[in-house]
Formats: structure tokens, C-alpha cells, sequence
């Protein structure tokens, strides 16, 4: 299976002798770094080995700052959300860390029909979103194959709820060969993600015992071949937790260079899913190389400070007190009141966890993960603007680079919060979230465009919808 389309070579005796050659930095050294990362330019591996390798408090502040930075340069203090859609909890693989393998007797297994799957989107949109992450095993019901996926895509962007519908739907299925990564994009998906898990190509194969999945190489690959069908935005990630961290991020740089030097553009995203315990995973309880919330902080930031332009994309895997401690470091995506079951958004009112990939940490609304992300000063958007008006792959480098891409999030930020405040916020966000838009309008440097924003909120008002840059 693993024939023709290689993925990146992960040299794991290279990123090794990094980490060893940059063991215990001067601060002279780590500061000279953080000077450079906050031009916005970027780290090249052995900048990132070194921070990766510093271990002095005092400098995991400045990197902290620094990381904080270019965060807001960059982005603003805009925080995209949105939420996951699982269509089916069935698998053929054996990955040990979660509870939809094969062999795993302890959940109880489900695909949802196209009925299921629209009602979990209206379920969805009422609450507020406009973006929907797909999620599936790697199991789909027999006759209908890769089918099953496309037509689930055709059913969520189908559906229309009161004042809403999902504008952007992103998706998260096993590799796939090139034919059907175009059809994938045939069914116009957002971003298309896949984790490595690990890089480490024996602890990848400890982990992942039989099925597809457990063939390294179809796997690192699957972004070459995403790509090759034309899929522009694609995002990438580690399950961390099963092996050394610092390895991970480093190799994950790797895979970004390899992209941007093949295919002329990088990851649109990066995602940062820590292990947490599932259902019948020993493993999951006990991950082979747990990574410590300070660690956990810093690799964010370090990520943040070597790939400026691209989105990190944090989950409800992590609770409320970490994932605030986050948004600061260069966290640019979360998610919110996710389930992570099949049809778990119409049963939430029964069992929250029955047949989940993992448990959860955050477990608020959207209501309540809005409101408090506009208490401490952020923007949520629900913006879907982008990929709708042609701006992905290399086009959306070319504006993010020059720092350009702010000038269409920040006004976006604006007008589909305050959508959501019209539409779906209780009485205290509202409050909260008009107080908030009022302070950042106050913020657009450009007159012209300030004023323009100002016209837009007035006609959301009157019930003008989906207005966008
Ligand atoms: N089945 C596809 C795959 O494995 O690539 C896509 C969906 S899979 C359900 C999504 C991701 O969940 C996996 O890539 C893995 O990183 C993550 N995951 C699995 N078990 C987990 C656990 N116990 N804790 C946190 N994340 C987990
Ligand atoms: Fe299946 Fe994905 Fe879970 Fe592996 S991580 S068992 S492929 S759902």
C-alpha cells in the first residue's frame, strides 16, 4: 500500500543529535531567538531545538511573551470556533490509545443514517456554530465505502436551521489514495486533517497493531497525496503523550518544511490533541510519555513562535484552566461544547460519555465558552470567510505573511460575533459581547474600513446575514 507517494523522511538519529548538540542553552542564545521569532519570520529546526531544550523558568516567560506577541501580531485577539460532528464510532485499525478499535468490546458501536446526521447538525447550528469538524473512524457501512463520507458532507452542508447553516465544514478521516482525496474536495471540504500521532516510527508501530493505519508510510504520506489531489489546505498534528515531545515538534517541522518545499504551501493548521483517558485504553490511561501542562504550554508557544501563519488548533481534550492559559501562547482554533460519540449531541441529554473516543475536559456551551473568552479579552469568530472566497493554500500564505490576513479576520471577528450575539447568546453574553465589539471597532486603524464595519453591524441588526471580507 505504502508504494508512490513517500511522505517527508523523519531522520530520528538527526532530530535527536539536534536536541543533544543544543542541550542547556546560554540565555544569550535563547534570547537572541526570541528576538528573531518575534520579526515574524519563522524558526529553522535548530532555533526550535533550542528552545525546545531550554529549561530555566525565567526564559519559559520570555518565550511565553514572545510567543504572546506574535500571536497578536498576527492574529489579533481573534479566536475561531468551532464544533466536531463524529458520523460513526466503527473502526478496522488498532490503535491502541482509543476506544474506537477494532478490538475494543467495551463501547457500544454506531454509524448515524443521514437522519442521525442532520439532526446532530441542527443540534449544532441552534447552539450558535457556523463550522463543523468531521470525525470518523475508519469503518464505513458496508456497500457504501468512502460513499458514506461524502454523502455525510452533502447531508451537513444541507441542512438549514432557524437562522443558520454550517458554512464550513472541515474533516478528520483515515488516509486516503489520491482518487479519493478529489473526491473529497469535489464534496468542497474546508481543511482536511490527519494526525501522525507519532513521528517516531517505532513507537508508531508499538501503537498501532493491525488495520491500514498501522502502515507508517500510507500513513505520513497521506498529506502528499491530499495535496497532489488538489486539497489546499490540509492540517497536521500529534497524539502527545506517545513519545518525547520535543521529538514530536521537531519532526512535525520537518513534515511543514517538506509540504511548503513539494507543493509550495505549509499546513494550514497544526493541532495539538494531548491523550486523555478512553474507555478500555490502558494505554490512554497510562501514555507511555505524558506531557506536563507547563510542557504542554511551552511546546504551544514554541510551535507558535516557528510556524506564525498557520492556525493551532486546540480541542475540549484539555480543561477550561489550561485551555485559557492557551489562547494567549498562539492558540488561534478551539473547539466547544463537543461530544465525542455519534449522535452524542442529540443524547446528551442521557449518557454524555456511551461510546466516546475519549473524555472530555470542557464540558461548557458555547454560550458559556463565548462568553468567558470575551471576559478575558478575546474575540470568538465564527468566520468562515476565507475558504469561501478563494483565499486558502498559498493564497492565504501570501496574505498571512505580510501580516495582511488580520485585516480580514479582525472585521470577520466582529461581524459574525455579533451575528451570534443577535441570534443565539444569553442576556450576559450579549451584554459582555456588545461591550467587547464597541472596544475592538474602537481598535481598526483604517477609518474607511472602521466605519464600514460599523455600517455592516447596523445591518446585521436589521437582519442582514453571512456579511464578510
Ligand atoms: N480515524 C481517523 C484517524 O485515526 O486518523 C480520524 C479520526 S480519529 C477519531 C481523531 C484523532 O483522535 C486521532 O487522530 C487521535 O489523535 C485522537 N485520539 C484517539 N484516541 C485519543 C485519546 N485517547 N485521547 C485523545 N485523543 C485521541
Ligand atoms: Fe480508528 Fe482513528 Fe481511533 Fe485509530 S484513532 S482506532 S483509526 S478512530
Amino acid at each position: 500500500m505504502s508504494t508512490g507517494w513517500k511522505g517527508p523522511r523523519i531522520d530520528a538519529g538527526q532530530i535527536h543529535a539536534a536536541l543533544d548538540r543544543h542541550a542547556d542553552p546560554t540565555p544569550a542564545a535563547v534570547r537572541e531567538i526570541l528576538a528573531r521569532a518575534r520579526e515574524l519570520k519563522g524558526l529553522d529546526d535548530a532555533d526550535v531545538a533550542v528552545l525546545l531544550s531550554c529549561e530555566d523558568p525565567d526564559l519559559d516567560r520570555e518565550i511565553f511573551a514572545a510567543a504572546s506577541a506574535v500571536k497578536t501580531a498576527i492574529y489579533g485577539n481573534r479566536l475561531v470556533l468551532f464544533a466536531p460532528l463524529y458520523i460513526t464510532n466503527k473502526c478496522r485499525n488498532e490503535c491502541r490509545y482509543c476506544a474506537f478499535r477494532a478490538s475494543n468490546k467495551a463501547i457500544a458501536r454506531r454509524d448515524l443514517t443521514r437522519e442521525e446526521i442532520a439532526r446532530e447538525t441542527e443540534i449544532i447550528i441552534d447552539e450558535g456554530h457556523k463550522r463543523i469538524l468531521l470525525v470518523a473512524g475508519e469503518s464505513y457501512p458496508s456497500g457504501q465505502g468512502l460513499d458514506y463520507v461524502y454523502e455525510a458532507i452533502e447531508t451537513i452542508y444541507g441542512v438549514k436551521s432557524r437562522n443558520g447553516e454550517i458554512r464550513r465544514l472541515n474533516v478528520n478521516v483515515a488516509a486516503l489514495d489520491v482518487e479519493h482525496y478529489r473526491r473529497l474536495k469535489a464534496c468542497d471540504i474546508g481543511t482536511y486533517q490527519l494526525f501522525q500521532e507519532t513521528y517516531h516510527r517505532p513507537t508508531y508501530e508499538q501503537m498501532h497493531l493491525a488495520g491500514p493505519k498501522s502502515d507508517y508510510d500510507w500513513h505520513i504520506g497521506a498529506m502528499d497525496r491530499a495535496m497532489t489531489a488538489g486539497i489546499d489546505d490540509v492540517g497536521i498534528g500529534v497524539l502527545f503523550g506517545l513519545y518525547d515531545y520535543r521529538f514530536e515538534v521537531l519532526a512535525m517541522m520537518h513534515h511543514a518544511r517538506h509540504l511548503e518545499e513539494r507543493f509550495g504551501c505549509g499546513p494550514h493548521t497544526i493541532s495539538v490533541p494531548r491523550i486523555e483517558p478512553a474507555e478500555g485504553s490502558a494505554v490512554a490511561l497510562h501514555p507511555p510519555a505524558p506531557v506536563r501542562d507547563h510542557d504542554f504550554l511551552r511546546l504551544i508557544a514554541i510551535l507558535r513562535l516557528a510556524v506564525p501563519y498557520t492556525g493551532i488548533i486546540l480541542s475540549t481534550r484539555e480543561n477550561a484552566n489550561i485551555r485559557r492559559q492557551c489562547y494567549d501562547l498562539g492558540i488561534s482554533q478551539i473547539s466547544a461544547s463537543s461530544r465525542t460519540n455519534p449522535g452524542g449531541y442529540a443524547d446528551s441529554q442521557t449518557d454524555l460519555h456511551a461510546g466516546s473516543q475519549f473524555s472530555l475536559g470542557d464540558h461548557r456551551s458555547l454560550d458559556e465558552v463565548v462568553a468567558d473568552c470575551l471576559e478575558m479579552g478575546f474575540i470568538p469568530s465564527f468566520c468562515t470567510a476565507c475558504y469561501r472566497r478563494g483565499r486558502t493554500g498559498r493564497d492565504f500564505m501570501d496574505l498571512a505573511k505580510p501580516g495582511l490576513i488580520k485585516e480580514y479576520c479582525q472585521p470577520n471577528a466582529i461581524l459574525t460575533v455579533k451575528e451570534y450575539l443577535e441570534d443565539y447568546a444569553s442576556p450576559e453574553t450579549r451584554e459582555v459581547g456588545e461591550q467587547a465589539i464597541e472596544d475592538t471597532v474602537q481598535k481598526i486603524e483604517r477609518i474607511g474600513l472602521r466605519c464600514d464595519v460599523c455600517d455592516r453591524l447596523v445591518k446585521i441588526e436589521d437582519g442582514e446575514r453571512d456579511l464578510h471580507y
